[in-house]
């Protein structure tokens, strides 16, 4: 997919207003896309619909192409159809918070309470209480005391005859004895959404009135989830969902059609079946995922608000006709600087792992203090050209920057390793120029 939306992207570069043609093309292929996500089909009529009313006749930025401008809009509507914000977890301002997890049977609710009360400890440093409410599934009860054990966490149970409801008053009365912060309550599912169920769960949720109903759906059941998701809804009111079994190669569509179609925000995501492997639910990464094109999306966002854009574009000039001298270097790496730490901007680079260059190179944030230091010591005659510096030369500026012979040596190699690779891309761009025309 990355591919072929590149290529249309290429196609449609250098233009200054958005125009018609240019969205329709391009969202065939992020429609494409979306269904081989498993995203609902009505969703994605939707969504295309909104984007488009958006990008068209939309000013281009000077720092993106007209292609990007849409994926932008694209990636900002994904987000939004997700929920936008990364939605957190409830906390009562009397505790304990009580939280009641639901779902199908093998959705992974035992193992996501668990997994939350270990996130709730960790991350926020609440001491949690699990409450074990499935008396139908043999072994239910043991597996989450064992669970309890791995943790060193309290389980409250009453065996396999008791009532679910008495469990979860109980547990929540000991809660409020033993000053726990929350009460993660593991209920009972079935095969299929049934009435007997919810009657259940609707009796548990009127007698311990929790902060959070949460569903737990499994990602790989696709446009399930959504049928499912709005049954559990319309019975019980669900505050929001934990996708889980996301680690697998599902595709994510089911992230945006349970939220786009039931209004309920995806809160945490399973990663896989270990106790530390549960994530807040961050709406642009799964953007990102489902268009499959890394985080180069971010990466538009971040190079547009941070970088100096005007001169971010003289920059790349110079450094197509590779006359780069360590002044501008020294100013690259100021820009880049302020776009955050060194190895999370190469790693949103797609590709850029790959540049042999870039690996040797690297860079860390220590790193580029020393690098200006010794770019600082430098005289100007040999900021602007390097050839000048001789072991006498390099002596001097190690001792001016504090540094050794070694590191200007290493920094200069450096240098050098990045002129080549700038010939070799500003040939590779004349190139492509000659067929395309300037862009
Ligand atoms: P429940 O019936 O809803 O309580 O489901 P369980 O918690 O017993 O989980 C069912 C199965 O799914 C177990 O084998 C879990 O290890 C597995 N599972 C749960 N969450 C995840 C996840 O995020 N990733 C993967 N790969 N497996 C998961
Ligand atoms: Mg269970």
């Amino acid at each position: 997919l990355a591919e072929r939306l590149q290529g249309t992207l290429d196609k449609i570069k250098g233009k200054g207003k958005v125009t018609e043609a240019d969205v329709d093309e391009m969202m065939r292929e992020v429609r494409l896309a979306l269904l081989e996500a498993d995203v609902n089909f009505k969703v994605v009529k939707k969504f295309i619909k909104q984007v488009k009313e958006r990008a068209v006749g939309q000013e281009v930025l000077k720092s993106l192409t007209p292609g990007q401008q849409v994926i932008k809009v694209v990636n900002e509507e994904l987000q939004e159809l997700m929920g936008g914000e990364q939605s957190k977890i409830a906390h009562a301002d009397k505790p304990p918070t009580v939280v009641m997890m639901v779902g199908l049977q093998g959705a992974g609710k035992t193992t996501t309470v668990a997994k939350l009360a270990n996130h709730l400890r960790k991350e926020h440093n609440r001491q949690p209480l699990l409450a074990a409410a499935d008396i139908y599934r043999p072994a239910a009860i043991d597996q989450l005391e064992t669970l309890g054990k791995q943790l060193d966490m309290p389980v409250y149970s009453l065996g396999n005859q008791a009532d679910p409801v008495d469990i979860a008053k109980g547990a929540v009365a000991q809660a409020k004895d033993e000053h726990r912060d929350y009460v993660l309550i593991d209920t009972a599912g079935r095969l299929h959404v049934d009435e007997d169920l919810m009657g259940e769960l609707q009796r548990i949720k009127e007698a311990v009135q929790p902060e959070e109903i949460l569903l737990v759906v499994d990602a790989m059941t696709g446009q399930d989830a959504v049928n499912v998701a709005e049954s559990f809804n319309e019975q019980l009111d669900v505050n929001g969902a934990v996708l889980t079994k996301l680690d697998g190669d599902t595709r994510g569509g089911a992230a945006i059609s349970v939220k786009a179609v039931t209004g309920m925000p995806v809160k945490f995501a399973g990663m896989g079946e270990k106790i530390d492997q549960l994530e807040p639910f961050h709406p642009e990464r799964m953007a990102s995922r489902i268009l499959g094109m890394g985080d180069v999306l971010s990466l538009i966002e971040k190079a547009q608000t941070d970088v100096d854009e005007d001169r971010a574009k003289e920059l790349e000039k110079k450094m197509r006709q590779a006359d780069l001298t360590f002044d501008d270097f020294l100013e690259q790496l100021q820009q880049v600087k302020k776009m955050g730490p060194i190895d999370e901007v190469l790693s949103m680079m797609p590709g850029a792992n790959k540049m042999k260059g870039l690996k040797n190179a690297q860079v860390d944030d220590s790193q580029i203090t020393q690098v200006e230091a010794i770019i600082r010591s430098m005289t100007r005659a040999e900021k602007e050209d390097p050839s000048l510096i001789n072991a006498s030369r390099k002596k001097r500026i190690a001792k001016g920057s504090g540094t050794a012979v070694k590191d200007v040596n290493r920094l200069l190699k450096q240098f050098e390793d990045m002129q080549k690779m700038m010939k070799q891309m500003s040939s590779m761009q004349k190139g492509k120029g000659k067929k395309k025309g300037k862009n």
